[in-house]
């Protein structure tokens, strides 16, 4: 009788046999209901085999095989097992953890035709609807209307599009008779809508050298500035694997981006089947797209990190853009970097992979320096007479700020006015969010759980972590001397805002941070603002640096960045260097020359000097000769052991017990345990320990041994993780 072997979601790195009458190797991959402990659970079959170490006689019965989807191919098996050995996370969680929702309940899946044709139009009696009968307050449905009146028909997708809650309103209207449903035609037409510009002769000679290298494993590092044209360098490449029959992976770092790359991608490819995999989805329209990209329907798969664990039988690209952004790498559970795997696969699958950045990672800088990566550089921008922005620094020193602005800055601003164009002003929030201060004694408002101050949010009047999510009101009077003068102290996004609108009162002001983009569609309509020339100042957070093109923006202004400058990270200047450079590169894009502004009391730091020059190599030259000195990445290879507990010394004395156990080979070094820079986060106290090497291979060897004796340290008191090539201490 066959035995198969089963990966499960539990935090053990072992796989557990099950006798089964009818299994074949075919079903390899395939998901299966087990019974373990007094449960039953969904696994993945990863072998199958005659023989088991367990007593033939102990050996429980696999429920039921899940025979409605198709087995997860071995190759994607390989990936699991890979990552699975590199980050110590166990197997079953590993594959479970990247399956869609309904794949990890332990039920068959329905599998639902592709989403209905239907499309709706307003009937005869609906055009003389007044939209007026429509409540104000309902202003979805205004605004469904409003579609319905402008457009013949409109498909489910395009009511989706209006608002998610908009197909709410459908029953009531069909009911009505305003609104009748008639099945749409498939959307077969080949139609290229937009006019495909004419290479410039940096993307055609970038275009060429990829895909004359298509078929076999390349990595390309696309190292263009920003507006130079790296997604058309991408679009004429995927346009080559189309040819062919395969899939392209595009991995981007944000979810917010999606909407945008998506549009062009399918006005690009109008009759090509494009599927998008992101957390902004529900359960089943992941489902559905995870599983046209397994069945190779979908040939164009766009999705943040998780993505890069999609079944893709026809492989024959992979894209990771802005290659440097720090959300490739999950920050907590299995800490994977999406990029590093998306190599692993293009390897695995004897394809190409582009890195494509402005400002490449270090890490990748420092591949492509020693040739490990190949290197494609644009260093003009795309659009003709669309030049660089200029960079000036407005010494703080001499100009002093008034609530975060100083004058030559909002001079600036009132010339943008006059001449009716776009400005942007950029507020980098790390350790720059506002916080409530006793002047008299020096308290300052902190979270109770986390080792952070609370940020305040003048307008309704709360103090709130931006860790934890903790809220309290203000206190009346300083709880520690009874001052009731509190004051904020540092500006957040809502005090420039309200300083602008005192100097500007006509201007019309947008603020873009994570409080006003929490509404659902609210960052479409913002853009949507942005595009018609409704808004004259943009205040933003990192959430507008990245990727956005803004035509009529003419002017940035970066109002204080000083902080990540003297920062104990040791990337905290190569991150500075990278949202300052998409910040300015927002500016000057179209037709208007782009200034940016940008507010220092350290004028002569060399990262304002390589920002103002436009010269990221210098930067990374002096920064890449600093790591090596002092022995960090990409000189050295890392890993974490974190621990969390409710007090600080178990931790600790957890951490030094780890240290006991381990018998380190000479190339590989342990630091001693500290507490993590954010101490004490949502009411649990942290520490961490350094171990570090020059050779991965010796690391890991050593991280396996290590590992295995941890499990074996029962402290149910601490909980930790492994956390391989760290990006946050
Ligand atoms: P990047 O991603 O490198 O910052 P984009 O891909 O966003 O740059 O391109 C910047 C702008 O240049 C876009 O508006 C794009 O449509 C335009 N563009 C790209 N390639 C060309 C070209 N060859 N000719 C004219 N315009 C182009
Ligand atoms: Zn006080
Ligand atoms: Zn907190």
């Amino acid at each position: 009788m066959p035995i198969v072997r089963v990966a499960i979601n539990i935090p053990v790195d072992t796989l557990f046999d099950y006798q089964t009458v009818d299994a074949t190797p075919d079903d390899i991959g395939l998901r299966v209901s087990v019974p373990f402990g007094k449960k039953k659970v969904v696994g993945i079959i990863i072998a199958i085999s005659d023989t088991t170490r367990i007593n033939t006689g102990k050996l429980k019965p696999v429920c039921s095989i899940y025979r409605e989807t198709k087995p997860l191919p071995a190759s994607l098996l390989e990936l699991f097992r890979f990552c699975s050995e590199y980050y110590h996370h166990p197997l079953g969680m590993v594959i479970l953890n990247s399956l869609p929702a309904a794949m990890r309940c332990n039920k068959a899946i329905q599998i639902k035709k592709t989403a209905s044709n239907l499309s709706f139009e307003l009937t005869p009696a609906g055009k003389q609807i007044d939209r007026s009968v429509i409540p104000a307050r309902n202003r979805v449905a205004r605004r469904l209307f409003s579609a319905f009146l402008e457009s013949a028909a409109l498909t489910e997708t395009q009511i989706k599009q209006i608002s998610p809650r908009a197909n709410q309103w459908l029953p009531e209207w069909l009911h009505r008779g305003w609104i009748a449903a008639k099945q749409a035609p498939a959307d077969t037409s080949a139609t290229v809508t937009g006019s495909i510009p004419i290479l410039t002769a940096e993307q055609a000679a970038a275009v060429n050298a990829i895909t004359a290298g298509l078929q076999q494993f390349n990595i390309w590092l696309l190292y263009g500035i920003t507006g130079s044209g790296k997604t058309e360098v991408y679009l004429r490449t995927i346009e080559s694997v189309l040819a062919q029959g395969k899939q392209t992976l595009v991995l981007i770092p944000e979810i917010n981006l999606t909407p945008q790359l998506e549009k062009i991608f399918r006005s690009r490819f109008a009759a090509t089947p494009i599927v998008s995999l992101h957390s902004g989805l529900n359960d089943s329209e992941r489902l559905s797209g995870w599983m046209q990209a397994q069945s190779g329907a979908a040939k164009i798969i766009l999705g943040t990190r998780l993505a890069v664990f999609t079944p893709l039988p026809d492989l024959g690209l992979i894209i990771v853009d802005e290659e440097q952004d720090s959300s490739f790498k999950q920050q907590d559970g299995l800490r994977y970097s999406a990029r590093d795997m998306a190599i692993f696969r293009a390897r695995q699958h004897a394809v190409t992979v582009i890195l494509g950045s402005a400002t490449p990672s270090l890490e990748s800088y420092y591949n492509a320096l020693n040739g490990r990566y190949h290197t494609l550089r644009l260093q003009s921008r795309a659009v003709r007479n669309a030049g660089l922005p200029s960079i000036h620094l407005i010494d703080t020193r001499i100009h002093k700020m008034q609530d975060g602005l100083t004058e030559p800055l909002i001079n600036a601003i009132g010339r943008c006015l006059i001449e009716k164009n776009q400005s942007l002003i950029f507020i980098n929030r790390r350790g720059y969010a506002p916080v409530l201060l006793c002047k008299s004694c020096g308290w300052s408002a902190a979270c109770q759980r986390c080792s952070s101050r609370l940020v305040v949010h003048l307008r309704d009047k709360q103090l709130s972590c931006h860790h934890c999510g903790h809220q309290e009101s203000f206190p009346r009077a300083c709880p520690h001397c009874g001052n009731q003068d509190l004051a904020p102290f540092g500006q957040g996004t809502q005090r420039v805002e309200d300083a602008l609108t005192s100097n500007f009162p006509a201007a019309r002001i947008l603020r873009i941070d994570r409080d006003s983009t929490r509404r659902k569609n609210a960052w479409h309509d913002m853009l949507q603002a942005i595009h018609g020339h409704q808004i004259d100042i943009l205040i933003g957070t990192q959430l507008l640096s990245k990727g956005h093109d803004f035509p009529n923006l003419a002017l940035v202004g970066i109002v204080s960045a000083d902080n990540s400058l003297y920062s104990t990270d040791f990337r905290a200047s190569e991150r500075l260097f990278t949202q300052l450079m998409q910040v300015a590169g927002r500016a000057g894009r179209a037709q208007i020359a782009g200034t940016v502004l940008i507010q220092t009391e350290f004028p002569n730091h060399p990262l304002y000097q390589a920002l103002q020059h436009h010269d990221y190599d210098g930067l990374a030259q002096i920064l890449l000769s600093e790591r090596k000195a002092a022995g960090f990445p990409p000189y050295v290879f890392q890993a974490l052991l974190r621990g969390e507990a409710h007090d600080l010394n178990p931790v600790l004395n957890f951490l030094h017990q780890a240290i006991k156990l381990a018998k380190p080979p000479e190339a590989v070094e342990l630091f001693d345990p500290v507490p993590a820079q954010m101490h004490r986060l949502k009411g649990l106290e942290r520490a961490q320990l350094l171990i570090q090497s020059t050779s991965r291979k010796q690391l890991q060897a050593f991280l396996t041994e290590w590992c295995a004796q941890i499990h074996a340290l029962t402290n149910h008191k601490v909980r930790w993780t492994l956390d391989v090539d760290p990006l946050e201490f």
